[in-house]
């Protein structure tokens, strides 16, 4: 295993290997002892204390069984690090809200909104204090706040630089939804920004924290399925309903299918080879007289190549049933995900030829303990506040996947392959260090 990846899994996570040699049993079973050892007992923290020690249990079962990893531990509440949510849409109640009850060292304490009955209304839900709901007006106040030290911004993606701009000013580390703006411009405005108030800024490329992604990138880097030839990957929704939708405006949304859905595509293959696109071609359409797609495109494809040969081919739209899935294909072997970019049932399916009959294909599932990806996001960015280190997906991470977009829109548009310059600093030069596992 690469010193990158060690301590990532713990064997809880993997409940079951039908596959042969997927996860190779090395691997295995030396990740329980590297997550023990990296279990954050007993650091001190600028909460002013410590996370108490993981309460161990005697084995009941044999070592050929898939270990529980033993139970978690968690700040205690009052030493957790206070979250503010700003934009309380869909997936700020839906997904991000309830995924609290998985963290370890976040909580949520206030809340930003233009609704102040539907913000009370979440407050009480959550234990927030009626005084820690704000409005965009007063959003700057949160400075005052110290129950808050991040910002989670939730909002449509034209509006998440100027509410990164002025949580930073405010004093506060940011969390930014996807994609992380509508310009390359912006996404800059907002990396100097945190810079300029030694602030921590983290994309929330969700799927990179999350433990079949992680399982993926380190069968790919430690050459399980040889060498990495293809990528392939689809996601996409049909997308519908209110036609005044902030999605299909161009001016709030910076585009259609391609920076909702299809930066889940080329993020993956980003972080699945660590490398960053040498080419670039792509298409687009829309089907003609569709009153969804006056100002956004449906659906696009794009090429990518990368400078070990890799060859990324994505599709994404807002016109077919919903699909959300990567395979990778390597000399030996190819892995997939199908779902891979959906919240939760991701399954990982492996195929290489049998060690034992060379007249059979073996086709095998890796099943993997499921973990709530906004808990481990959040749980994430915390962490790095305590430790002081650098987000994993940091926003030069974000910043990377606009300047793509706008390629490939590019691309598109010319019908040329645009040429990059190759990046000279090595494997994920974009990222922070790879997250430990706290869940
Ligand atoms: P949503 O429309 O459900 O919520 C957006 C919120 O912003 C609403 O509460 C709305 O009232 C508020 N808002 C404030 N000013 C607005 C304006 N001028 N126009 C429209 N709404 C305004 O959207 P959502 O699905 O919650 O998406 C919010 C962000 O989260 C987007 O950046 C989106 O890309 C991202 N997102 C990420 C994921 C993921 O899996 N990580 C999933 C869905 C959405």
């Amino acid at each position: 295993m690469s010193e990158l990846f060690k301590g990532e899994f713990s064997r809880r996570q993997i409940l079951t290997t039908a596959g042969l040699g997927a996860i190779s049993a090395a691997a295995l079973g030396s990740m329980n002892e590297e997550v023990a050892a990296q279990q954050p007992t007993g650091q001190a923290t600028p909460h002013g204390g410590s996370l108490p020690p993981q309460i161990k249990f005697a084995p009941i079962s044999e070592k050929t069984e898939v270990d529980t990893g033993g139970p978690p531990t968690a700040l205690p509440p009052e030493r957790r690090l206070g979250f503010a949510i700003v934009g309380l849409g869909r997936l700020a109640l839906e997904e991000i809200m309830p995924a609290f009850a998985e963290c370890k060292l976040a909580k949520p304490t206030a809340l930003v909104s233009g609704d102040a009955a539907k913000a009370n209304q979440v407050a009480q839900q959550y234990g927030i204090k009626p005084q820690n709901v704000y409005n965009y007006q007063n959003y700057d106040n949160l400075r005052n706040n110290s129950d808050v030290d991040v910002i989670y911004i939730v909002l449509p993606n034209s509006m998440h630089r100027e509410y990164t701009v002025r949580g930073a000013k405010a004093g506060k580390h940011i969390l930014c939804e996807k994609p992380m703006a509508t310009t390359v411009e912006d996404c800059q405005q907002m990396i100097d920004a945190c810079k300029q108030s030694d602030r921590k800024l983290m994309i929330a490329y969700r799927c990179q924290y999350e433990p079949h992604h992680r399982a993926m990138i380190q069968m790919i880097r430690s050459k399980e399925l040889g060498t990495l030839k293809v990528i392939q990957a689809d996601n996409g929704q049909n997308q519908g309903g209110d036609l005044n939708q902030w999605r299909l405006k161009r001016a709030l949304a910076g585009g259609g299918s391609l920076p909702d859905v299809g930066i889940y595509c080329l993020n993956a293959t980003r972080y699945l080879t660590g490398e960053e696109p040498i080419a670039i071609s792509a298409q687009t359409f829309s089907t003609p007289g569709d009153p969804r797609f006056k100002e956004v495109e449906e659906s696009v494809t794009f090429q990518l190549r990368f400078p070990s040969g890799v060859l990324g081919i994505c599709s994404t739209s807002y016109g077919f049933h919903e699909g959300r899935r990567f395979r990778v294909f390597g000399s030996d072997a190819w892995g997939q995900l199908d779902p891979a970019f959906s919240y939760n049932g991701l399954r990982m399916m492996i195929s290489r030829k049998s060690p034992t009959n060379s007249m059979a294909e073996n086709i095998s599932e890796v099943r993997i303990g499921e973990k709530n990806q906004f808990a481990l996001e959040m749980d994430h960015i915390a962490d790095c506040v305590i430790q002081n280190k650098q987000p994993h997906t940091p926003g030069e991470e974000g910043l990377q996947d606009q300047k793509l977009i706008t390629l490939i829109y590019e691309a598109a548009q010319t019908g040329k392959t645009i040429s990059l310059p190759r990046v000279s600093s090595g494997l994920d030069a974009t990222r922070g260090p790879a997250p430990r596992m706290l869940h």
